[in-house]
């Protein structure tokens, strides 16, 4: 499997992509191509062609979660001539989403997703190529890990955002599981226990991605016990985890920086 970073918050030095605070990942597997998230703009497709990638042969399209920063990028599919894609994400992922007054949810609803693209909207898990496995409805099984970020809005009627939505994607490597997630809204902790229980396979080897951890609390605390518990080998926090919890996880784990045109081939 191969995974290069396409939009993150993050760029190098000396390497001229663009970042934005936003995520989007290429994963190559089995002669499968399968782009994680679309980011905020067209960034992805302007640090694609730098790259010298080709989106156009993109089998899947997986959203991690409604909020724009990972579905907004859906609008410039055109430009990167991607037509034969299969939208893969949970049902609930083009639902309304707000914080206050503030829009923050995908730019086309459910029933435009379902009409203009080949889609398979599931919360439950699918095996999209040998070893690689979408993860669907997360349980949340971790006290510390509850919580809503705005409200989604369902028949005209607003609740808390509970994110629902919010999934994952799992290779199940030979040295054990490597896990990419987006905000990890339903919990890294217990996205990280599904991907054990619907892979058969305890042994964690990695994480990318972003895992909402920006407070040094409880959850902070907790989670990098739950790390250091499962002995995980690999840790790519971005995007939407704060120096401070960074820094937490540093003490204890092997973490790794993150930034657009990383590239790890797992095998
Ligand atoms: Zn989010
Ligand atoms: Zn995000």
């Amino acid at each position: 499997m191969k995974l290069t970073v396409l939009t993150d918050n993050n760029t190098y030095i000396d390497r001229y992509y663009l970042g934005e605070p936003a995520l989007s990942i290429l994963i190559e597997a089995d002669g499968t191509n399968v782009l994680f998230d679309t980011g905020y703009s067209d960034v992805f497709i302007k640090n694609a062609e730098a790259l010298g990638i080709k989106l156009a042969q993109t089998d899947y399209i997986v959203f991690s979660h409604g909020h724009d920063d990972h579905t907004k990028g859906l609008m410039y599919l055109e430009k990167a001539d991607i037509h034969k894609a299969q939208i893969v994400a949970h049902p609930k992922c083009f639902d309304k989403k707000y914080v206050g007054d503030l829009y923050v949810g995908s730019p086309f609803d459910r029933q435009y997703i379902e009409h203009s693209f080949c889609t398979a909207l599931s919360d439950k898990p699918l095996e999209l190529c040998t070893n690689l496995w979408y993860l669907g409805e997360i349980p949340r099984v971790f006290d510390y890990e509850n919580g809503s970020v705005g409200e989604t809005e369902t028949d005209g009627v607003r609740s808390p955002d509970c994110l629902y939505d919010d999934t994952a994607l799992v290779y199940k490597s030979k040295k054990g599981l490597f896990i990419i997630t987006g905000c990890s809204h339903s919990g890294i902790c217990n996205i990280t226990e599904y991907a054990k229980q619907v892979c058969g396979e305890d042994r964690i080897y990695g994480i990318i991605g972003g895992f909402h951890l920006f407070e040094d609390d409880k959850k902070l605390a907790e989670t990098v016990k739950y790390f250091t518990d499962n002995k995980i080998e690999m840790l790519y926090p971005c995007h939407c985890v704060s120096l401070t919890a960074k820094h937490r996880m540093m003490e204890k784990l092997n973490v790794q920086e993150v930034g657009v045109s990383l590239v790890l081939e797992i095998e």
